[in-house]
């Protein structure tokens, strides 16, 4: 039986929700977090690595921002808005459903030329946006949740590159957790729409063509855009076969407008700028739900809630405890992932604590008695003795595979 990401999250105490907060907020525990903070790391090191300026931005803003933007009128619904009352202010406020015009005012705190784009700001944005309860499901979709969100200001002539830059990113991404089936759509110019018609096209052709040539699935949803530009949504499918949208790659002809957003020329001359909004594992919590049923729990060892177990087959033996403590010392030493030494009950005999860590899913059982200590091994559940140094060039080589420099 295949299990959902809730059962997981419960079995392996990653995550839950609680009245106090309601449903759609989720608390993260420690061994939940340890998966999501890790995730946050790394997915931040892949923007830097690809020239992406890190940025933070609050998480409240005042409402006539959100009326600016247009996010007031188009999803006040999905808004938590409130008023601050203090001495004689009284002024209304929201909590920010996107990040975008955050990354406008910063883009406008200064005059920006045209040797300087394009500029890509990131941000892991905090985001809430009050779904109805409905629809509510685990970590899938929840109402308060972390984008690994970006925008790129562009000119026209870097529009098409800079969106083929992005399709490579999401391929990156997904091909290294091994999430093969997965689905590109590409949403075209609505009836109503903003923007120029000939932009449009001349966009749709781009991202067409970027697709077609790396021979991804995907679809196009004729006049499905939304009617601020055309867009690509990445769909990625769980356990019970449902698609879940996850990346997306989005051309604004919108923003930029209702903000007066430019760039200045050689000569001085003001331009509009064009906007991309895109975002590679989209929310985090949905992202770990996806990974949680689509690697049934055992996660890849940097991202896992359980790494390394060291179990020494008598714990009373100093020897045997000092060796798997110098294992604990040289590999949190050189990394940045927790060893456990012999966590458990100590009254548990060695098999009932190997079963204890195998139900948690860690991704290395490491037994270790007289005969790994004489010869400098240890004993990995499910593959038998290796020599330790093997194990650590093992480890070594996982971590490289995703800080590949
Ligand atoms: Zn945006």
């Amino acid at each position: 039986m295949v299990k959902t990401h809730n059962e997981l999250g419960r079995e392996l105490e990653l995550f839950d929700t609680y009245e106090e907060a309601g449903a759609g907020h989720i608390f993260w525990k420690p061994r939940g977090y340890k998966v999501y903070s890790n995730l946050m790391k790394w997915i931040e090191f892949e923007h830097k690595k690809r020239g992406y300026k890190v940025i933070r931005t609050p998480m409240i803003f005042r409402s006539h921002l959100w009326e600016k933007s247009g996010h007031k009128q188009m999803y006040g619904d999905m808004m938590y808005l409130f008023e601050i009352k203090k001495q004689d202010l009284k002024e209304e406020w929201g909590i920010k459903p996107m990040n975008c015009p955050a990354h406008i005012i910063l883009y406008k705190s200064e005059r920006r030329s045209e040797k300087s784009l394009p500029l890509k700001f990131f941000e892991l944005g905090f985001v809430h946006r009050h779904e109805l309860s409905g629809v509510l499901n685990g970590l899938l979709r929840v109402r308060s949740f972390m984008q690994d969100d970006a925008h790129i200001f562009v000119k026209k002539d870097q529009i098409a590159k800079e969106i083929s830059n992005v399709i490579d990113f999401i391929e990156y991404v997904f091909e290294l957790f091994d999430l093969k089936d997965r689905k590109f759509y590409l949403s075209t110019m609505p009836e109503k729409h903003l923007g120029d018609a000939e932009t449009w096209r001349l966009v749709e052709k781009e991202m067409d063509k970027a697709l077609r040539s790396r021979k991804v699935n995907y679809e196009i949803a004729e006049g499905e855009g939304a009617f601020y530009g055309p867009k690509i949504d990445v769909e990625v499918k769980d356990n019970l076969g449902r698609y879940w949208q996850l990346s997306t790659v989005q051309l604004d002809f919108n923003l930029p407008e209702r903000f007066d957003v430019n760039y200045y020329d050689g000569e001085g001359k003001k331009h509009r700028v064009y906007l991309i909004h895109r975002a590679v594992l989209g929310s985090l919590e949905r992202f770990i739900g996806v990974l949680l049923e689509h690697y049934e729990g055992k996660l890849p060892l940097l991202f896992s809630p359980y790494q390394i177990a060291v179990l020494p087959i008598v714990n009373t033996e100093p020897s045997l405890v000092e060796y798997a403590k110098e294992i604990k010392r040289n590999i949190e030493r050189s990394t940045n992932l927790l060893v456990e030494v012999d966590v458990w009950d100590q009254d548990k005999t060695l098999n009932k604590k190997i079963r204890e860590a195998e139900r948690k899913k860690y991704t290395y059982i490491l037994v270790v008695g007289e005969k790994e200590l004489r010869n400098k091994e240890v004993n990995v559940r499910g593959k038998g003795n290796i020599k330790i140094e093997q194990l650590y060039a093992e480890i070594e080589k996982e971590i490289r595979k995703w800080y590949n420099y």
